[in-house]
Order: structure tokens, then sequence, then C-alpha cells
């Protein structure tokens, strides 16, 4: 049967390129007769060639012979999405070649994404750009180093100040990664042990990795009124932006919970003001209502995470704390919109609400979630944004897809696909061609990754081909690892990832170094 089909297809490729005059060269692919999306340029009916790793031809009529045709009339053929926000780098680095395929996001037709987000990228970016190399990896992927892991190595968990050699040591760890080809700093200043630094030690980090050419991405300190508030939490990333004098992206950006809903507006202003005043501010965000987190960062009050999950356990066993413990936790779940907007998405509970564990052991949400978390500490999809907030941030022309991709939520493996259809589609929020220009141009500009984000000749031939009609996530918060539907071609590096609506199972991936400043290395 196999055979019989690729005889068929080589036939079938033969019958077309032998009525191509002769002369033109021939291309490995042509896509023919799609609306093209380039990434600057008005939407057209076109053809785009592909040569080897690049993108030859764009164009109406762009006749050329061709090793393969692939005929695109009724789809999307638009630059490959790039997710700026993700947590796959374990999945890049598994032993399992197909785990390190990331299918559920080659088949949204994400062709590339970043890793080291909220604070968590590995300071050895020399050995976390080097692994494709030896174990190949089914998209292209950029890295962070992160302030957390540079804190922990450097301070540790404890809440206090780091000395001026710890600060030294942290600087060099920013130096040595942007060297070696970090995008640039990333944070996570809610999460502690990041939570204890002041603004002016961040500052003094990003300083160095400004020097470098590098952007600071952040999850700002507070997305809600945890502790100073949405809007001095986006103030200070501002700040650092200004200080240290580099670009600012602002991590899933969001309005998180009551006490903040409605507070896009106030938010957008300020990041507008700043734009106007010359600084480079953007923000990426993923379409869904529900953040995903960790059920004690969810709850548990900052200072009885104060050293680590061991001190933390210790607390939950001291009565004397046990009132300030319970109070903040009963606060924090309000601020969240209670015991039913918790879902459990991880271990032993998945699939329940924190309201529904508390009535099945009869207890109150607090102590079942004090239970819970003595045990394990389970990932939670926390339903905390207002869809008015959401779609006031996506609105923005500076505000581009990431999925902020985290086991247990459906946005691993559904982001783009549901912001086409929910978003574009069903509630006309943005058009076409502004998901497809955030969803991949804006990113490559404002990261710097040459020759993506863009179909144009020369560039790298990373492209999606989906269908309008059935373009969608599948994936659901009870189910959340269903792949998305409608993506047809996925090509990575000119390399067929996805053909027909298929896995190849090709790893075309390559890991993207940032180019440091020539001079801030030596
Ligand atoms: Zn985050």
């Amino acid at each position: 049967m196999r055979l019989i089909r690729q005889a068929m297809m080589v036939a079938a490729v033969l019958a077309l390129t032998a009525c191509v005059a002769p002369g033109v060269p021939t291309a490995d692919l042509l896509i023919r007769g799609g609306t093209v999306y380039t990434g600057s340029d008005a939407p057209f009916t076109g053809d785009v060639a592909i040569r080897g790793d690049k993108i030859y031809t764009v164009g109406r009529n762009a006749a050329s012979r061709a090793k393969r045709i692939i005929d695109a009339s009724g789809m999307i053929v638009a630059p490959g999405f790039i997710d700026p926000h993700t947590h796959m780098a374990d999945d890049l680095r598994s032993d399992d070649a197909r785990t390190r395929l990331v299918p559920a996001f080659l088949m949204q037709g994400v062709t590339t994404a970043f890793i080291g987000n909220d604070g968590g990228g590995d300071p050895d970016v020399a050995a976390v750009l080097s692994s494709a190399a030896t174990s190949p990896v089914g998209i292209n992927y950029a890295a962070f180093v992160g302030f957390g892991a540079i804190r922990k190595a450097v301070v540790g968990e404890a809440n206090r100040a780091p000395t001026p050699g710890e600060v030294k040591r942290m600087e060099a760890m920013v130096v040595s990664a942007m060297c070696d080809g970090a995008l640039g700093l990333s944070a996570g200043l809610f999460y502690a042990p990041e939570s204890f630094a002041e603004t002016e030690e961040i500052v003094a980090l990003a300083t160095k990795a400004a020097a470098s050419g590098g952007i600071y991405d952040t999850h700002i300190r507070d997305e809600s009124s945890y502790t100073i508030g949405l809007a001095a939490a986006v103030d200070e990333a501002i700040a650092i932006g200004r200080e240290a004098g580099l670009p600012v992206n602002i991590s899933h950006i969001k309005a998180l919970g009551v006490d903040v809903h409605g507070q896009a507006p106030l938010i957008i202003a300020r990041i507008e003001a700043a734009r106007r005043s010359g600084q480079r501010i953007t923000a990426d965000q993923y379409p869904w209502s529900a953040s995903g987190t960790k059920l004690a960062a969810a709850l548990v009050p900052l200072w009885a995470q104060d050293g680590g999950r061991g001190a933390l356990l210790r607390r939950l066993d001291d009565a004397a704390l046990a009132g300030r413990l319970r109070s903040g936790m009963a606060e924090n779940l309000r601020k969240r919109g209670g015991a039913q907007a918790l879902l459990i998405t991880q271990g032993a509970f998945k699939g329940l609400t924190l309201a529904e564990l508390a009535k099945s052991r009869g207890e109150d949400p607090i102590s079942a979630a004090m239970a819970v978390i003595r045990v394990q500490d389970p990932a939670v999809a926390s339903f905390n944004q207002s869809e008015p907030d959401i779609t006031a941030f996506m609105r923005q022309p500076w505000v581009m897809t990431s999925s902020d991709a985290s086991s247990g939520h459906p946005r691993v493996y559904g982001s783009f696909a549901r912001k086409y259809a929910k978003y574009v589609v069903a509630e006309r929020v943005i058009t076409l061609r502004n998901f497809s220009e955030r969803s991949s141009t804006l990113a490559a500009d404002t990261f710097g990754l040459a020759g993506r984000g863009r179909l144009t000749p020369g560039a790298f031939a990373d492209i999606v081909v989906f269908d309008p009609k059935r373009f969608a996530a599948r994936a659901t918060y009870d189910q959340p690892t269903l792949l998305a539907a409608g993506v047809r071609h996925v090509l990575v590096n000119g390399v067929l990832a996805v053909d027909d609506g298929a896995l190849t199972g090709r790893a075309a991936g390559r890991a993207l170094a940032h180019t440091p400043t020539p001079g801030s290395c030596r």
C-alpha cells in the first residue's frame, strides 16, 4: 500500500514538473495558490517556493519548477508561529526522540519557541543551545538565562539581599550566558526566591544583559493584588528597562483576580506612555481565562514559602502559625475567585476543583488544600481573568501570542489554534492578519531573530499552511492533551515536519543563539 502510494506521488510530481518551462531553476518545494500572509504585506493569493532551508520566491504566479508541489488553494500560508514563552526545556532534552519533536506545538504550526522564561532559564546557555546538535529537536528554540536560577545558585532560597560579592558573581553569570547566546534575562519576580530581590538587584543584572543587546523578559512581581499590585509591578518592569537600558517584554500579560479585573485599560495606558517616551515595551499573552501555576504558589502567602518547600512543610505543622497561614491562604483564594475557580490538573486529584475536593473530604477548602500540599504540590488551572481584560490586551499591536506551555493546561496543545478560532473567527476581536503577524513577525522583530517571522526571499523556510475553516484547538481543561485540528503542512528550516496533517517525524529544529553586541564579549 505504502509503495503504491509512493509510486503515485512520484508520478504526480513528474507530471507537475514536466509542464514548467525549462531553464527556470528548480525549487525543492512549491506551495501554490494559497492565501499568503507574509508578515509585512496585505494578504494575496500566490505561491511560495523553497530551496534548501530558505524561501526562494514569494509572489503571484511565482511559477517555478519544483520537485514537489503542494496545492494550497483555500489554505492560509503564513510564517511559522513563534512562541516567546514556554516551559518545554525538558521536552527538548528528552531521551525520547518523539518527545523532542514537541508534536503539541508542531501540530499548531509553531516553528520556534523560547525556553528559560519566568526566571527559570539554565545559566549554562552553551549546554542548552548545543544539545540540539546531538539530540535533534522538532522546532527551533532560543533560550533566556533565568534570574531565579542564578539567584538560587548564588544566594540560595532565603529572604535576604545578596552581598556585594554575590552580586558580582550573579552579574558574571549573566555576562557569560549572554556571550553564549542567551536572548536576554528572564525573571519571575512573583516567585520565591526572586520575590525577595529588590528592584536595584535586578537592574544590576539586566544592565549586563543590556550590554550584550539582550532583552528583559519578566513575569512581573504582582499580576494581582498580592503585594505591590498589578500597576506598580508593571511600573517596576518599565523602570528596570529604563534604568538598565534594554527592551522589556512582559510575560503573559493579564489582570489576575477579582481585585484587579477591569484594570487592562489602565495597564495599557502605562505601557503606551513608556513606548511614547521611546522605551521598547512589549508583552505576550496566552488566550485562556485560566492561568496555570502550582497549588502552593496560588494560595500560600509568600512569607510562608520563604526557604523553600521544606520550610513550608514545617510551617504547615506549626500550630503557632496556623491562624496566620490559614487567613493568608483564604485571602489568596478569595482573590482568585474562590474554591470553584481552582482546578487541580495533576496528580491524585486531577480533574477536581478545590471546592469538589473539599466537599468529598468533608473539609473546608483551605484544610483540603493544606492536606494536598503536604503530600505533593500539584499543578492547578486558576480561572482568574475576565474576558474584557483579555480582549483589551489582545487588541494591542505590541501584544504577541504565547502559550506559557506547562503540563496539565490545554494551552500546551491549543494556544495558537484557540486564539485563531475563538478570537479571530468566532469573536472577531482581531483580524487574521493581526493574528499572523502577532504570532510570528512581532516576536521575531522584538527578540531579533534574524531571517525568521516573514515570508520573504532569503528568509528561513519556517512556514505554516492551515485550513482557515478547520484550524482550532481540541484540547480542553478536561482533556488538555488533544492535538489541534486544521494544520495541513509545517516547514521548519525548509523541512516538512507536518505533511498532509500528519507529523513526518523529521526533526529539523535548530538552536537559535542570539548574537551578542560586538565587543561586549571578550
Ligand atoms: Zn510566568
